[in-house]
């Protein structure tokens, strides 16, 4: 029985055949749970009528049953609240908050691929290749699972509308990744098994064709990928928080949980913001315990609606005449947004970041898109296959992007600068506190952010004057390249905050690229020359180094700079804990990681 080939009848049989023995093993139960104050697995024999006890340890658990286990022994006083929140394993509440597959169902479901587990929970539906597709599909009220070689920020949509996201190619912090954790949605990545060929729409496995519109599903938290449709269950805490088709009264799953994060919150130093760039995603993060935003990606609002048009526009200006023209009708769309993530703030900061990447992922690269655009644009497809030329980058990560582009044509952060101050004001005037902070990304020369400044305070004083208001914010700096780390005391001069861009820092110190690590870390992982993926857990010895001399530097300068973390580590338990013990003042993850950030920021002050 104990090697698990005989499948074993309910203890409490016993009761019928050895009424004592049954009685003698329910003392010894209460006994070892009140010895060791945790839930005990043991093993123990009958002989001749005679109970003998074999041997007891602390039993293992699901992230439900560890939640449940410790909030009910503080209820029966068997343990403190302390014990309760250092006990349970952070990373065991995104088990909470993430949809489940039917038990039985995944264990008959057959696995065909592994890939990264990227966003955690169950997802099934029908495979689309494209996002217009996945989108569409999604709004006749299909479940669509986005799969695609890899996810660029014209994807959006459709992985808005898709159940979950699978790609080919990319690590924990590519695109796919990262935008699927922010969204809540689950995500497997880099699943280099998969070949996919667009022109015809098929995925193919192993010999075994999959074609858009069959079904799979995967498994964010292990990296599986299995055929067919595999039944799911939601969860509790997201019905109650994000759908709100619950209550939480009525959710002894959400209670749990609430009473843990009450406990944790008590405890905490750090605090904890979201990384969230639209109202909805604002929303959500505050339901899980935002204290505000920590990362908003402008990029990712260039495409709703009419805006990639105009985004389109600005880049394909000829001139500075041109750029401005298509800037202007970008403005009010920017603005609203904004108004729309300080209203879901109601009072909270918002650390806005701008425009990182380069240019080239704005513009499409097949010839057909070209075409359809040029001619919506009314300009030649010859023009927009030129500019796509002139912008191709042997090494993006390291191009024309970051403060680069903002240093290069000011008038995209005058914009940018203009939309958040307007947006600022109008949700002032309305009677609502504001709190934005400028974040300019990349940084790695002093000049560049002054440079930079120079634009956000201009707008400030301009818009201020035109409102006749006062606005209370602040500028501040990504630190997310090494050399930023060794100058921080000289970049601190200018910049009131920094924040640490962990991937890009973990990619630039490690010169390892955040989207192909995939094809070596597994080996890497292997030969232990890293013990964890360094784009998912924080490499401490390393960049957190770095981190470390930027947080002595900075303070050395300016005592009360504020400093956070918005890489993907802000919401991995470990890297954490690192960041209390750095002193950081917050972390910044995506909304669903939040409650496993409050958890380890509470475990990391009750280690002080
Ligand atoms: C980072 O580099 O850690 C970061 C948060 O910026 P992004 O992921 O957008 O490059
Ligand atoms: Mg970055």
């Amino acid at each position: 029985m104990v090697a698990g080939v005989r499948t074993p009848e309910p203890v409490a049989k016993i009761q019928v055949q050895f009424p004592e023995v049954y009685r003698q093993l329910q003392d010894v139960r209460r006994t070892l749970e009140g010895h060791f104050k945790d839930m005990q697995d043991f093993e123990f024999t009958v002989e001749e009528g005679r109970l003998f006890m074999l041997q007891t340890r602390n039993g293992k658990r699901t992230g439900l049953a560890a939640v449940r286990i410790a909030v009910e022994m503080v209820k029966e006083k068997l343990i403190k609240p302390d014990d309760a929140v250092r006990r349970i394993p952070a990373d065991s509440l995104s088990q909470l908050l993430a949809p489940v597959f039917d038990a039985r169902a995944r264990k008959t479901a057959e696995v065909i691929a592994r890939g990264l587990p990227a966003g955690p929970g169950a997802a099934t539906g029908q495979i689309y290749f494209q996002a217009n597709e996945a989108e569409a599909a999604a709004h006749k009220g299909a479940k669509v699972l986005l799969v695609r070689v890899e996810t660029s920020p014209e994807d959006i949509r459709g992985m808005l509308a898709a159940e979950g996201i699978l790609t080919a190619r990319g690590g924990v912090s590519s695109h796919a990744a990262l935008v699927a954790r922010q969204m809540g949605k689950v995500c497997v990545c880099g699943a280099s098994d998969l070949q996919i060929d667009y022109s015809t729409g098929t995925l193919t496995v192993r010999g075994k064709h999959y074609r858009k519109g069959d079904f799979l599903s995967i498994d964010g938290t292990s990296g599986e990928i299995f055929a067919g449709e595999v039944k799911t269950s939601p969860s509790d805490i997201v019905r109650v928080l994000v759908d709100k088709d619950i209550q939480g009264a009525d959710s002894p799953t959400y209670k749990m949980f609430a009473q843990l994060m009450q406990w944790a919150d008590q405890r905490r130093k750090l605090e904890v913001r979201a990384n969230a760039d639209q109202p909805d995603q604002v929303e959500h993060a505050v339901a899980f315990g935002a204290q505000g935003v920590g990362l908003c990606r402008t990029e990712h609002m260039f495409f709703e609606g009419h805006r990639i048009d105009y985004v389109r526009q600005m880049i394909l200006a000829e001139n500075a005449d041109e750029r401005n023209h298509a800037l202007a009708k970008l403005l009010p769309e920017q603005r609203s947004d904004f108004v729309g993530i300080f209203k879901a703030l109601g009072g909270r900061p918002a650390t806005i970041r701008f425009l990182d990447p380069p240019l080239h992922e704005f513009l499409p690269h097949e010839e057909s898109a070209q075409r359809d655009l040029a001619e919506k644009l009314g300009i030649s497809a010859d023009r927009i296959a030129r500019r796509v030329k002139e912008l191709h980058e042997f090494n993006p990560m390291l191009g024309h992007r970051g403060c680069r582009l903002g240093i290069v044509y000011p008038e995209i952060s005058e914009m940018q600068a203009r939309a958040v101050f307007e947006a600022a004001a109008e949700v002032q005037a309305s009677g609502m506190k504001v709190r934005p902070e400028i974040m300019i990304p990349l940084v790695g020369f002093p000049k560049e952010l002054e440079l930079q400044l120079e634009v956000v305070h201009r707008v400030a004083n301009t818009v201020q004057k035109e409102r006749n208001v006062k606005i209370s914010y602040l500028v501040g700096t990504m630190i997310e390249v090494p050399r930023a780390c060794v100058v921080a005391d000289e970049i601190a001069k200018s910049a009131q905050f920094f924040s640490f861009g962990t991937n890009d820092l973990t990619q630039t110190s490690l010169g390892m690229s955040r989207d192909d690590a995939g094809s070596f870390l597994p080996r890497y992982q292997e030969e232990e020359i890293v013990r964890q993926n360094p784009f998912a857990v924080l490499d401490q010895v390393g960049v957190g180094k770095l981190m470390e001399t930027a947080v002595r530097l900075g303070r050395s300068v300016r005592k009360d700079i504020k400093l956070g973390i918005c890489g993907e580590h802000g919401g991995d338990p470990d890297s954490v804990k690192f960041c209390h013990r750095l002193g950081l003042n917050y972390v910044s993850c995506s909304p669903f990681r939040l409650p496993v950030a409050r958890l380890a920021a509470a475990q990391a002050a009750l280690k002080d």
